[in-house]
């Protein structure tokens, strides 16, 4: 517990940072050479400048800021004068274990922008917090029974008279009570009655189940607004962000934020037609989810079409605000949905492996991806959609993006990081200058299309590689970003302990 005012003891000489790696002599050879030809602080700024990411883009060249109006070059600029000759960019990576630092950016930029959709914000109207909002979401219906964490319940209980086999002989119940990590969660009770076969294909199909889930929405909408469906446009439009969660049983879920919005030329957030609350919008995509299929064409010869659906199970709930609870049935908080999306888009299929567990089903389920783009190779054409399954084997069939939007739901990923690197040069320059930092419109000026940008960068640029120089540098970084964590949670926690 800190008090506030304490200072931060992760930065106290008896807090090393926490990189095992360190302590091995043939590990940290590339390190001690830094400090003998004076390069360790070119090290440690480099690493500053790309927020201690893990494995940053190593590029060559020079870049030009010109002036757009006079075509004045106002600043030139060459990787050669950098601390290390070459220029560090972060990775950008979403995924927290390939890059700790980039894949929090990512996160913060992902809440920023699901919130700034539910409350305002970020060049978002306020008044976008009073139109019908609801957090949804779909599931991937049973292609089998398979364990699971009950919260306490016994697994699949069966009464002692009640307990039958399935045609392989093994139990149809099971009474042990799984703990939330336990590695049996998601496999199936009889991994040959389980049809994985099904289960990939319904996750190949996923993103275009989504696909016709909007459209059969804006068909129930339309029809209820009793408009024809191609006016829609003028009074009403769908925005949502949605992410990608999987589940043990190694298929997604998609979680979304859906907003009904006025019509989009109005721009984002515009009031919503009268008449139509979160209710009546959850009954709408209540009714669209059933509604909605996709038939699967056969692999090859042996197998046959299949009729998708999303599961039974919809979710649709309305977002209030004003509320805090940790009811899972009650009502959400925009802070609470746009946290649930941000945790969600920075994990993928590799978490469903933790540390040390073995689970067959997620292999199997990867397996059946690989047979089945190497079963579609041989029998149809080389440009068939199903061929390129084995490319999305790691991602165990799925390949839509883990996290979307529409295109008025929010300001976008692209927008916030324009902006982040517009504040650093505004940043750069007050110190440079002199001058104050001109903070008068400061959000909206960050903001700012590109088409208002008055100078534009042109450069030439090659790409070196990826990552630093050795494993010790990568473990410095992590460990950094480890530390830059706790620092942040520090100060957040000291802000919510001082009056
Ligand atoms: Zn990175
Ligand atoms: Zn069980
Ligand atoms: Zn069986």
């Amino acid at each position: 517990m800190t008090r506030p005012g304490s200072a931060f003891a992760g930065y106290d000489e008896n807090a090393p940072l926490d990189a095992p790696v360190l302590a091995d002599p043939a590990q940290v050879v590339g390190l001690l050479d830094r400090f003998r030809d004076g390069s360790m602080s070119d090290f440690t700024d480099t690493l500053a400048a790309v927020h201690n990411c893990a494995r940053p883009i190593r590029l060559a060249g020079s870049s030009q800021t010109v002036d757009v109006a006079t075509g004045e070059v106002l600043d030139s600029f060459s990787s050669e004068s950098l601390p290390l000759g070459v220029l560090h960019r972060p990775c950008g990576n979403r995924r927290a274990h390939i890059c700790p630092a980039c894949s929090r950016t990512y996160a913060r930029d992902t809440f920023a922008l699901i919130h700034a959709g539910v409350a305002g914000g970020k060049s978002v109207p306020e008044v976008v917090a009073d139109n019908p909002l609801l957090f949804v979401t779909l599931t991937a219906p049973s292609f089998g029974h398979v364990h699971g964490h009950r919260k306490g319940r016994a697994c699949r209980p069966r009464r002692a008279d009640d307990r039958t086999r399935c045609l392989h002989g093994r139990p149809l119940w099971c009474s042990l009570r799984h703990g939330e990590d336990d590695p049996a969660n998601g496999a199936p009770l009889c991994p040959d009655c389980h049809d994985t076969t099904s289960a990939a294909m319904w996750q190949w199909h996923a993103p275009e189940l989504w696909r016709r889930f909007t459209i059969a929405l804006r068909r129930l909408l339309a029809h209820r607004l009793t408009i024809p469906e191609s006016r829609l446009g003028e009074v009403a439009s769908i925005q949502y962000a949605k992410v990608a969660e999987y589940q043990s049983r190694g298929l997604i879920h998609f979680h979304a934020l859906i907003r009904l919005d006025g019509p989009a030329r109005d721009g984002i957030g515009s009031p919503a037609p009268a008449g139509l609350d979160g209710h009546a919008l959850a009954d709408l995509v209540t009714q669209a989810v059933p509604t909605v299929t996709v038939t699967a064409e056969p692999v090859d010869a042996s197998d046959e079409s299949r009729v998708l659906a999303f599961g039974s199970q919809v979710d649709a709930r309305v977002v209030r605000d004003g509320f805090r609870t940790d009811d899972p049935d009650g009502p959400l908080t925009p802070g609470q949905v746009a946290g649930y999306l941000a945790k969600y888009a920075t994990k993928d299929a590799s978490g469903l492996h933790g540390e040390g567990q073995r689970r067959p089903h997620i292999t199997a389920l990867r397996r059946t991806c690989h047979d089945l783009a190497e079963r579609a190779a041989r029998h149809h054409d080389p440009a068939h959609d199903y061929q390129r399954m084995g490319k999305w084997v790691r991602c165990l069939g799925f390949r839509g993006h883990f996290g979307t939007k529409s295109r008025r739901y929010s300001v976008t990923l692209g927008a916030l990081r324009r902006a982040r690197a517009r504040w650093q040069a505004l940043h750069a320059d007050a110190v440079r200058t002199g001058q104050p930092l001109d903070t008068r419109d400061l959000e909206a000026r960050l903001l700012a299309d590109d088409a208002e940008e008055t100078t534009q960068v042109i450069g030439s640029w090659s790409y070196v590689g990826t990552g630093w120089r050795d494993n010790a540098e990568e473990a410095l970084a992590i460990a950094a970003a480890t530390r830059a964590r706790e620092y942040d949670q520090w100060k957040a926690e000291q802000h919510r302990t001082t009056p």
